[in-house]
């Protein structure tokens, strides 16, 4: 889920969290959407070493990864006493240790950044590259005493996921007109201070409430790779594609940092999904900030789109099972 964790990025908006709060717990979508987040953490579980499997089911008893996939998003409505995890002890005290979770799960980077940079003005140790190294620590026997093992897995799990959604890294910050006429700006040296729209959370192509280029990303896109909303189909598609094309994916060098290299892929998968876009007219946010800019999807854009989408899918899979793979497991 972005709407939150994009309300959450300035100052004016972070004022108004029960507000963000309440809009996101309304909000049906899950980043990937739900499906998403299942199918590649089923295709995770398929990728795993004896060795980290034993590791996974000693924290969760069981390999079961697509249980865990959305635990981190169910967090959302939790804070209302809602949802699956409404009334689970470990969900509300994670919320009132960790009352900010919802800004991990992203960092905004304007569209022409070369990479992702973990020092860089648009990066922050909240953003989502960091979270997953801090997940990483407490799995390894360090990090966050606060965050349990079981925690951290959730967190891997999700993270991994989210931050192969190319609207979760790359972001469209634009020049505002007097006339509400607006300029995407690309150059992160001329980005930084501008408004943005919220990982394409404030890009509305329809009038609907969800007819919003991140919930495209997160759940139509993802919906068309195999026609249907069943993660275990969705996953055997991304499986096909991981044994065809995984060996070509594989990272190298230190594991602690190809959470940033994961990054810079989404980078460039997010320049192909804001290609060919039209932006029409802005609305303000009274609080500050761009509240929505109507767009035109270009000709064709799911053609160009939805293969884009479903290898970011797979390569989240084989990525989050490279990971499990990797880490040296404190117990
Ligand atoms: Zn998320």
């Amino acid at each position: 889920m972005r709407e939150l964790s994009g309300n959450m990025t300035s100052p004016s908006r972070s004022t108004c969290l029960a507000l963000a709060l309440a809009l996101a717990a309304a909000s049906p979508a899950y980043p990937w959407g739900v499906e998403g987040h299942k199918a590649l953490a089923i295709v995770a579980g398929q990728n795993l070493t004896p060795d980290a499997r034993s590791h996974v089911i000693k924290i969760l008893g069981n390999d079961d990864l697509g249980s865990i996939a959305v635990w981190m998003d169910e967090l959302r409505s939790a804070f209302f006493h809602t949802g699956p995890l409404g009334s689970d002890p470990d969900a509300l005290r994670f919320n009132a240790e960790f009352p900010e979770n919802g800004q991990w799960h992203y960092v905004d980077l304007p569209l022409g950044s070369k990479e992702y940079d973990p020092g860089g003005a648009f990066s922050n140790p909240h953003d989502v590259v960091h979270m997953i190294g801090e997940a990483v620590s407490v799995l390894e026997g360090g990090g966050d005493r606060r965050i349990t093992k079981r925690e951290a897995l959730y967190m891997v799990v999700h993270f991994v996921g989210d931050e192969h959604q190319p609207l979760h890294i790359g972001n469209g910050f634009y020049d505002v007109g007097a006339d509400g006429s607006v300029k995407l700006v690309t150059d992160p040296g001329a980005a930084k201070g501008l408004p943005n729209d919220k990982g394409g959370n404030a890009l509305f192509f329809g009038p609907g409430r969800f007819d919003e280029l991140h919930a495209y990303w997160d759940t139509a896109l993802v919906g068309k790779v195999t026609g249907t909303e069943d993660p275990a189909e969705l996953a055997k598609a991304l499986q096909l594609k991981v044994a065809e094309q995984g060996a070509s994916w594989k990272d190298t060098g230190d594991y602690h940092h190809w959470a940033e290299q994961w990054a810079t892929q989404s980078l460039s998968a997010a320049r192909t999904a804001y290609a060919g876009i039209v932006f029409g007219a802005e609305t303000p946010d009274p609080k500050g900030g761009i509240k929505s800019i109507k767009i035109t999807l270009p000709p064709g854009y799911d053609d160009a789109c939805t293969p884009v989408a479903e290898r970011r899918l797979a390569q989240a899979g084989y990525h989050l099972a490279e990971l499990l793979n990797a880490i040296h497991w404190a117990d």
